[in-house]
């Protein structure tokens, strides 16, 4: 069964919002009664805010085997438009004008479960790149990442997850509900991520906490500025950060005030979970571990070749293969057929690799690897650099064209606020002094805030030159 908790009789908690809560035995019910609802519909939609209401659709429609779209409810009209028409759902659930959950529905679960290459769940990629792509995942690809996952981090039902993610992406739904769920453990989501909520949430039953790095950034302040709130956090099992990369001075931060050190994972809509660093795994800020059971990863250079080195220095593309596969962009052949090839998916990521496996991610190749003066520089290990100057609350870098360089660096900072604005100079010459000078910004523009997406990944398309 994909969602093994749902045979649970003991009356425990299974998914918490807030103050609100459900039973598996209620979970069941009001589940049940969406099943029947969507039963031989061709797919759903599920307007994904946080509540009890969109994870009881989720799995009411999971277990009637009709495919799902999880809707972000706060995209625009055009997105909103784009999704609707592309995935052309027979059944809305939940928002203003959708069929509203009822969580006190007595229903029943259908006794059957669909095969396991059968699409379960439409997730939209954050769009990060481009408009966001349908992606098409089986219950396979959960079921075996989700398994995975438990092996990686010793994740079982007495574990109790607490985030305040958004439902409609992989991070907060696939693993954050759909994970718990499996395991017969609980969900307790935060409905807004506040370091006060996730303090109380792991003071109380709540055992992991999975969070973006905004997120961590934020907590990290707030743990230097309360020993209680850091005590709290500290007597977590597991942090775990995921679908950008956690900068290696929050990293640090984190450790100094609550004593534990977060680990990372590293995936995407299209393969759900690659690598992670393991429970009992060597903690290393900036890297994201090893690829996870039955998930096969490679660098391969530009023109594809598999790259068969581990030096940490050796930058590739990564690809991936293994169970954890979406089948298809939904109406996109074109597009699915240039990310898979012979089974494997080119992610788009580019990293190195140690030798003892352990993986870096460089960032995107599109937008994160610059080419200047000869050299391959990865805009993650400058942005880094970047974070640990006093006056940096965040930074993101990027390569502009460059007559002389072909590309230039150039580093867009938001100062810390109250700090004094540090001179474009004072930047550089802190890059160059703690990597190399090859890597130091050419040119440093200030702003107030980073363009960011719904979680919290920063829209580098939209820094234009
Ligand atoms: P789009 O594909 O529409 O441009 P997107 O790639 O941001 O958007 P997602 O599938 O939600 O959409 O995100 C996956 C991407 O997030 C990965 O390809 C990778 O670039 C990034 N990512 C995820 N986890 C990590 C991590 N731990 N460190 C660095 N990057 C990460
Ligand atoms: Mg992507």
């Amino acid at each position: 069964m994909l969602l093994n908790g749902l045979s649970d009789t003991s009356g425990r908690e299974a998914v918490r919002v807030g103050r609100d809560a459900l039973s598996y035995a209620e979970l069941r019910s009001a589940a049940g009664a969406v099943a029947s609802r969507v039963a031989g519909a061709g797919r759903v939609a599920v307007w994904a805010e946080s509540t009890l209401e969109t994870c009881v659709a989720v799995v009411g429609a999971l277990s009637a085997g009709v495919p799902v779209v999880p809707i972000n409810p706060k995209a625009g009209t055009r997105e909103l438009q784009h999704i609707l028409s592309d995935s052309s759902p027979e059944l809305i659930f939940g928002g203003p004008d959708g069929i509203p959950v009822d969580l006190r529905a007595a229903g029943e679960l259908p006794a059957s479960e669909p095969d396991e290459d059968a699409p379960a769940i439409v997730i939209y990629t954050s769009g990060t790149t481009g408009p966001p792509k349908g992606v098409v995942l089986p219950r396979r690809a959960i079921a075996s990442n989700l398994d995975a996952l438990s092996d990686a981090w010793d994740w079982t039902g007495d574990d109790v997850v607490a985030h305040g993610l958004p439902l409609f992406h992989v991070h907060g739904l696939i693993l954050g509900v759909l994970g718990p769920l499996r395991l017969g453990g609980g969900v307790w989501h935060l409905g807004r991520f506040s370091s006060e909520a996730a303090g109380a949430a792991l003071a109380g039953r709540a055992t992991m906490l999975f969070g973006v790095p905004t997120m961590y950034h934020r907590l990290a302040a707030d743990l230097e500025a309360s020993p209680s709130l850091a005590a709290a956090v500290g007597s977590a099992r597991l942090l775990v950060s995921g679908s950008a990369a956690l900068p290696a001075a929050d990293h640090a931060r984190i450790a100094a005030a609550c004593g534990l050190l977060p680990v990372e994972r590293y995936g995407m809509s299209e393969t759900l979970m690659n690598t992670a660093i393991r429970a009992d795994g060597d903690r290393r800020p900036g890297t994201v571990g090893l690829p996870l059971d039955g998930v096969s990863v490679r660098l391969v250079d530009d023109s594809g070749a598999e790259l068969d080195v581990s030096d940490d220095e050796t930058v590739g593309e990564i690809q991936v293969r293994g169970p954890n596969l979406f089948l298809e962009y939904l109406n996109r052949p074109d597009a699915t057929a240039e990310a898979l090839r012979d089974g494997w998916f080119a992610t788009g990521d580019v990293a190195t690799r140690a030798q003892d496996g352990y993986i870096r991610i460089v960032g995107r190749r599109a937008t994160d690897l610059i080419k200047s003066g000869g050299y391959k520089i990865g805009a993650g290990e400058i942005e880094n650099a970047l974070n640990e100057h006093p006056a940096v609350a965040e930074s993101a870098v990027t390569g502009e064209p460059d007559d002389d360089l072909g590309q230039r660096i150039v580093a867009w900072v938001v100062v810390e606020e109250g700090a004094a604005r540090p001179s474009e100079k004072e930047l550089a010459d802190h890059v160059a002094g703690l990597l190399t000078p090859h890597k130091r910004p050419r040119e440093v523009r200030y702003l107030d805030a980073l363009p960011r997406n719904a979680l919290g990944k920063v829209t580098k398309a939209k820094l234009g030159s």
